[in-house]
C-alpha cells in the first residue's frame, strides 16, 4: 500500500507519522523548498496531545512548549468573566500545550525524516492535478521548483493536506472559490517581555467580538536576557462589504494601525499597549473559513485538516482537529486497506464533528461569554454573577468541549477505547 500526502504542514506530517506507525508506506510532498519555522503560537488541546503521545512525541513537545494551566476570559476593562483550568490542571490525562507553530512543524519534520527516511519527504513539490483511475491507482501531478519538470507520483490513496488554499480541494470542487471572510482581522505577534503575567502559564482573552485581545506565554523560564516570550493576537471588526487583502500567513503589518484602539487597555494584571509595542514583527490575517462540505472523499482521494474543514481560530481547534483527522485516517486505512471504503469510514468519523465545530466557531464558540458580558454590561460590572449566571457560564464552556470532542471524560476514556476518541 502506498499513500501520497500533498502538504507537509501540521496535519500532513502527523498523518505521515501515524501511517508509518501502522506499517503503511507513505510519501509527503510539500510545496515549499525549505521548511522555515513560520507562524506564531498555536495550541494543542488534550485530545490532540493524546494522539501525539501515542506517536511518542510528548517528551519533545513538553520540552518545547508551555503546559497551559488555565484559560481566563475578561471584559475590555480587564474584569474577570470566567476562568477554567486546562489540561492536566483540569484533570485530563494529557496536557494542553502552547507552542510556536514553526517549532512544532520543525519537530514533526525531524521525526518524519528520522522515522520514514529522507527519501519519503519531498520538498519543492506543489500539487497541481490528479487522475483517479477506477479500480487502479491515483496519479498526482506536482509542479517542481523553478525550471524543474513536474513529478508524477502514483499511489493507492491521495490525501489533500494542503491547507486553507488547498489545490486538492479546488480540484474536487472547482467552483468553490475563495475562503469566506467574516469582517474580522487578526494581528498576530510575539513579544519578548520582561515578566510573565498571571500564573505564568495562563491564556487570556479580553474584550468582545469586535475588539479582542488574546495572549499566552510560549516560554515560562526567562532566557539569558531575563525575558519570556508572549504570543498575542489583537482582533478587530470591519465592514465586510469593503473586503480585505487575501489571507496570507506571512503578511506583515504596522503597529500604528491597531495600537490606538487598545491604548487604554492597561489592566493591573497586564499592560496590553506595552506588550503590543514590544513586538518586533506583527502579522496580519483576516478571519476566514469555508462552508462545511457534504463530502470529502471521491474514489481514492480525500481531504484533511484545513483543506477539509478550515475554521476560525476560536477555541484553539485548528491544529488539534487536523491531528484527530490524522489518527482517524491511519486507523481507517489500517482497518480497511487502501480503499474508498477506508476513506468513507474516515469521513464518517470526522466530517460531522468538524462541520459542527466550523459552525460553532462562527457563533464565537466558548468566547461568546465575552460578547454576552459586553452586551449586558458594556461599562463593566462589580460581580459577574449579576451579569451572567454561573450556570450559564459553565454551560457555554461545557457545550463547546462536547462539540469539539474534548470533554474530560471522553479524552480520558479514549485510551481504554481508542475508537471512543472519535466524536
Ligand atoms: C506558513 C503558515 C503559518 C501559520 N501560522 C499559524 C499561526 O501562527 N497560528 C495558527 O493558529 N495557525 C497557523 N497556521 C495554520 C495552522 O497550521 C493550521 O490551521 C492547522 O495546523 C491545520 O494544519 P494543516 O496541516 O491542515 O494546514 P497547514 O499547517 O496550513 O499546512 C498546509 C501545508 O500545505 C502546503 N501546501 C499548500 N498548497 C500546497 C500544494 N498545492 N502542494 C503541496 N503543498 C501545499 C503548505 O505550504 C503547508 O505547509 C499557519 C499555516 C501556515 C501554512
Amino acid at each position: 500500500m502506498s499513500i501520497i500526502i500533498a502538504g507537509g504542514g501540521i496535519g500532513g506530517l502527523i498523518t505521515a507519522l501515524a501511517l508509518h506507525q501502522k506499517g503503511i508506506a507513505v510519501t509527503v510532498h510539500e510545496q515549499v523548498g525549505e521548511i522555515r519555522p513560520l507562524g506564531v503560537g498555536i495550541n494543542l488541546l488534550p485530545h490532540a496531545v493524546r494522539v501525539l503521545t501515542g506517536l511518542g512525541l510528548q517528551d519533545r513537545l513538553a520540552a518545547a512548549a508551555v503546559r497551559t494551566r488555565e484559560l481566563s476570559y475578561f471584559n475590555k476593562h480587564g474584569q474577570l468573566i470566567w476562568s477554567e483550568p486546562r489540561g492536566l490542571d483540569a484533570g485530563y490525562d494529557y496536557p494542553q500545550f502552547s507552542i510556536h507553530r514553526g517549532t512544532l512543524q520543525t519537530i514533526l519534520l525531524d521525526e518524519v525524516v528520522a522515522r520514514l527516511g529522507p527519501d519519503r519527504m519531498f520538498l519543492g513539490e506543489r500539487f497541481v492535478d490528479l487522475t483517479d483511475r477506477p479500480g487502479g491507482k491515483v496519479e498526482a501531478v506536482f509542479a517542481g521548483r523553478d525550471g524543474q519538470a513536474a513529478a508524477r507520483r502514483q499511489g493507492d490513496i491521495l490525501i489533500g493536506a494542503d491547507g486553507i488554499h488547498s489545490a486538492v480541494r479546488a480540484r474536487l470542487y472547482p467552483q468553490e472559490g475563495a475562503p469566506i471572510w467574516n469582517g474580522r482581522v487578526l494581528w498576530r505577534a510575539i513579544t519578548e517581555a520582561a515578566a510573565p503575567f498571571l500564573s505564568g502559564r495562563t491564556m487570556i482573552m479580553a474584550g468582545h467580538q469586535d475588539r479582542k485581545f488574546v495572549c499566552y506565554p510560549l516560554t515560562t523560564s526567562p532566557d539569558g536576557r531575563g525575558q519570556v516570550r508572549i504570543n498575542w493576537i489583537a482582533e478587530l471588526s470591519f465592514d465586510r462589504s469593503k473586503g480585505w487583502r487575501r489571507e496570507d500567513w506571512d503578511r506583515t503589518a504596522r503597529l500604528e494601525d491597531i495600537a490606538p484602539l487598545f491604548a487604554d487597555w492597561r489592566f493591573d494584571w497586564l499592560d496590553i499597549p506595552a506588550l503590543m509595542a514590544g513586538a518586533t514583527t506583527i502579522y496580519e490575517y483576516p478571519l476566514v473559513d469555508r462552508d462545511p462540505l457534504a463530502r470529502w472523499s471521491f474514489g481514492r482521494v480525500t481531504l484533511m485538516g484545513d483543506a477539509a474543514h478550515p475554521m476560525y481560530p476560536i477555541g484553539s481547534n485548528g491544529a488539534s482537529q487536523a491531528i484527530l483527522d490524522a489518527e482517524a485516517l491511519a486507523e481507517a486505512l489500517a482497518a480497511h486497506g487502501p480503499t474508498p471504503e477506508a476513506l468513507s469510514a474516515y469521513e464518517e468519523a470526522r466530517r460531522p464533528p468538524t462541520s459542527a465545530i466550523v459552525l460553532a466557531n462562527r457563533g464565537n464558540g466558548p468566547e461568546q461569554v465575552m460578547q454576552l458580558a459586553e452586551q449586558r454590561a458594556p461599562g463593566g460590572f462589580k460581580d459577574i454573577s449579576e451579569v451572567i449566571s454561573r450556570e450559564e457560564l459553565e454551560g457555554i464552556a461545557a457545550r463547546y468541549k462536547q462539540v469539539a470532542g474534548f470533554s474530560r471524560d471522553k479524552v480520558n476514556r479514549a485510551d481504554a477505547n481508542p475508537a471512543g476518541s472519535k466524536a
